[in-house]
């Protein structure tokens, strides 16, 4: 099963992807982003897995954080930072709002495709979730980018008519991502515009902030020219 966090890299660089896989490098951000997501964890009210299911049919609006979604079908699982429930629409499915959280030192550079895929991930996972099959209607989701050591939150959202065109992308990117961990196809330095849905080669600037960069021979290169 390819994780979603993995496999949003293929926004940045089927290298990346590659490198993510199988040799991570955890930075202090992530480290301390994780810290961050254990404190919000604890200040939420935590559900079982049946509280959920009954508090969604019973058309409830609540939020819950930290939720496990697979879809064993296309190989995919990830876990969802905070999904609110907005109560019953006419079709009595559960409305429900997708929401990330994003810790950063650095300013707010807004939301790129490793994000857009890893959303669209997540939406294209929930109606298929053994939880939620049939249940919830996903509305649109939403990234929120918080500052380390500011109060300071940018909240950027995607809404549901939007991800339902980017969904659309996601078992392809799933098996193209399995395909490289299998050696069947050789990972190029591109990375996946998912508004577009095309293959964009990196630039000289991606290879410059990407973490591998010091154990990479084709950015290495990229960066010589
Ligand atoms: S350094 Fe450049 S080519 Fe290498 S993994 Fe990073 S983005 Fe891809």
């Amino acid at each position: 099963m390819i994780s979603v966090s993995d496999l949003s890299y293929l926004g940045l660089c089927q290298i990346a992807f590659l490198f993510n896989k199988k040799a991570k490098i955890v930075t202090k951000a992530m480290m301390q982003g994780a810290k961050r997501h254990n404190e919000l964890q604890k200040q939420a009210e935590v559900f079982t897995d049946d509280e959920i299911i009954t508090k969604i049919i019973k058309g409830e609006k609540f939020v819950a954080r930290e939720i496990r979604v697979a879809d064993y079908e296309n190989g995919l699982r990830g876990r969802i930072d905070e999904l609110q429930f907005l109560g019953h629409n006419q079709g009595m499915k559960n409305e429900v709002l997708i929401k990330d959280d994003k810790f950063s030192y650095s300013n707010f550079l807004g939301m790129n495709d490793t994000h857009r895929i890893q959303l669209s991930s997540y939406a294209f996972m929930m109606p298929k979730d053994a939880k939620f099959k049939n249940l919830v209607d996903v509305i649109g989701a939403s990234i929120n980018f918080r500052r380390f050591n500011t109060p300071d939150s940018l909240e950027f959202k995607v809404s549901g008519a939007q991800l339902s065109s980017w969904v659309t992308q996601v078992p392809e990117l799933t098996q193209l991502a399995e395909n490289i961990l299998s050696n069947e196809i050789i990972p190029k330095p591109q990375g996946f515009a998912l508004i577009d849905s095309e293959w964009l080669p990196v630039s000289k600037r991606t290879c410059i902030s990407c973490k591998y960069n010091k154990v990479c021979k084709v950015g290495r290169k990229i960066l010589s020219e």
